[in-house]
């Protein structure tokens, strides 16, 4: 049964021949079940640091058996694996489980001049020799390196990688920059056409990639993100424009989609390709694309938009306690009558240094950073005090919608706090409605929708916020009957201006109306909008025409 050396590897039969030309195993050798013997067919023999063989005295080679090889090998193993590699690799133990289920595997991690390699071991019985196991081990690191549906690095291979790239590109002589893309309107596509085709605009965005941008590496991070470094001469205008204008063909399917893009430029090697890949992605959240552009370069601004967000992150609890968070009241008006028939409560921030802050700018950072729903409960809560203490003085009152956040169905504390207050306040069913966007909706997965269904069974009413605005605005209406719709402003700025806005106005109108639910008109600024509106059978008007957010206690004063 050979000579037990590896220098003088066997001549390998058919059957394994097979399985060594299938992939590049660390070694295939055979096992004599009867004494525990080994000889090895097929040694990888890598040459670069990291070999298995490297660290291995060589009066220690070859091991004879599988006891003594399992065992040199130990040491390699990671601390936390060690005992349980030991223990399963133990040759009656591999018996039993081929026995069982015809063959043996198992996953381990080694570390090997300081990097981590997962091994598997497998074991098979020899297809024509009864005492005979075939056994193998392979390094499988590649499977977390490699993206295997895109053919493209993974996150770790692709750091890695690059890194070692930059060495060798003459980055002193030519510019190169390292892209972050993103692929807007990405969920649309899965939620309207399934995966499958999610998985086609993947494939096509990869493409367009290698085509247009001309890598000279590129990986997939996860889902829809690629990162890619290339010669600065490819990222013309021209190319990027064109990574904007995007369709997707399928049959009847058809979808136009954009790839945003954040650049870091490559200047010299002192920053790490894992903090490139950081900044670009930060270039391509910051939103402070300008001009339409569809792609951010990271710079100061890109910075100093960051460290503001996370100022603002990490200000929010004094904020809450110095009070300096404001609820605004926004009157909405009857069409009708041009009377307040409700109210929108909108958050303002007087922060301590930087003065008055919308919520444009603190709202998504405070989603990001988890902490919306705080404030949201602090809304929820100002609110019901306002209206209770108007009550109380027997003054009138409105009822006040507050706006939710998607993040917010998640928080099970401010759900449970929305619960009790309906169930238990007396008129907080009536007088605290609900708004949720469109697109906020369409994300919401059942678990989370479901909170809406109890807060509508206990008798609030639910809005649909900036409707039309969103890529699934009809399935949306069809999937949970809301009370009130709202009509997103970009509409309405094209009254009069343009004829399809308004088409569409009119028979959103009517389309809601016919599914039981009234409509407001948000954003009317002037006469003609106005007039328009009321012509069409709109319900409630909200907007600068009648009234702009005020403070509470001027909201108050309006009230009497
Ligand atoms: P939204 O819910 O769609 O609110 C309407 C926004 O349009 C408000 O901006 C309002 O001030 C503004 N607006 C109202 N009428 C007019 C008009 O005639 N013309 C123009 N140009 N604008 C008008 P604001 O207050 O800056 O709020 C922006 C967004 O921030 C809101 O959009 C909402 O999504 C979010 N938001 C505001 N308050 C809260 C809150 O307490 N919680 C949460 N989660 N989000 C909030
Ligand atoms: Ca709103
Ligand atoms: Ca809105």
């Amino acid at each position: 049964m050979g000579d037990n050396n590896i220098e003088e590897t066997k001549p390998v039969d058919g059957y394994v021949w097979d399985m060594v030309m299938a992939n590049g195993y660390d070694c295939v050798f055979g096992v004599n079940v009867d004494d525990d013997s080994i000889w090895f067919y097929h040694v990888y023999e890598k040459k670069r640091a990291g070999s298995v063989y490297e660290s291995i005295p060589s009066e220690e080679l070859p091991p004879k058996t599988l006891s003594k090889f399992r065992d040199l090998l130990y040491d390699f193993v990671v601390s936390e694996e060690q005992e349980p590699y030991r223990e399963q690799l133990r040759l009656d133990n591999i018996l039993a489980e081929i026995k069982e289920r015809g063959s043996f595997v198992r996953t381990v991690h080694m570390t090997f001049v300081g990097e981590r390699k997962s091994k598997c071991y497998k074991f098979f019985a020899h297809p024509d020799k009864e005492n005979v196991l075939i056994g193998f081990v392979y390094d499988i690191s590649s499977a977390v390196d490699h993206d295997w549906m895109t053919d493209e690095y993974a996150r770790l291979g692709f750091i890695e990688n690059a890194e070692r790239i930059l060495e060798e590109l003459p980055i002193d002589k030519e510019h190169y920059s390292l892209v972050y893309t993103n692929i807007k309107g990405f969920k649309a596509i899965n939620d309207l056409f399934g995966e499958q085709s999610g998985d086609m605009v993947i494939f096509q965005t990869r493409d367009i990639l290698r085509t247009l941008l001309k890598p000279v590496i590129m990986g997939r991070l996860e889902n829809d993100h690629f990162v890619l470094i290339t010669k600065d001469e490819f990222l013309s205008e021209h190319a990027l424009l064109s990574l904007t204008n995007q369709t997707y063909n399928e049959g009847f399917k058809q979808y136009d989609f954009t790839i945003r893009c954040g650049i870091y430029r490559i200047n010299g090697r002192d920053v790490s390709v894992g903090k490139m890949v950081d900044r670009a992605k930060l270039a391509e959240k910051s939103g402070l694309d300008n001009a339409g552009r569809s792609h951010v370069v990271y710079n100061d601004d890109v910075r100093v938009n960051y460290v503001k967000q996370r100022v603002l992150i990490s200000d929010m609890n004094k904020a809450l306690e110095l009070g300096e968070f404001k609820a605004y009241y926004q009157g909405i008006v009857s069409a009708k009558t041009g009377q307040i028939a409700s109210v929108e409560a909108l958050v303002r921030w007087k922060h301590g240094k930087l003065g008055m802050i919308s919520p444009g700018e603190f709202i998504p950072a405070f989603e990001s950073g988890g902490q919306i729903s705080v404030l949201d409960r602090f809304m929820v809560d100002r609110i019901l005090e306002f209206n209770q203490t108007r009550a109380r003085d027997c003054k009138l009152i409105v009822p006040c919608a507050v706006n939710l956040s998607r993040i917010d169905f998640y928080n099970t504390s401010l759900m449970d706090h929305l619960v009790d207050v309906y169930s238990n306040t007396s008129f907080a069913t009536d007088y605290v409605r609900i708004e949720v966007t469109e697109s906020a909706y369409a994300d919401l997965e059942k678990n989370a929708s479901d909170y809406l269904n109890r807060f509508k069974d206990l008798g609030v009413k639910i809005l649909l916020d900036d409707y039309g605005s969103g890529m699934s605005s009809l399935s949306t209406l069809e999937n949970f009957s809301f009370d009130i719709v709202k009509l997103d402003m970009g509409f309405i700025r094209k009254i009069g201006i343009q004829n399809k806005a308004e088409i569409i106005i009119k028979s959103t109108i009517e389309l809601s109306h016919a599914l039981g639910a009234t409509v407001i008109a948000e954003g009317v600024e002037t006469k003609e909008q106005l007039d328009f509106l009321r012509d069409c059978g709109c319900d409630y008007i909200q907007g600068y025409y009648f009234y702009k957010p005020l403070p509470e206690e001027e909201f108050a004063q309006l009230l009497g």
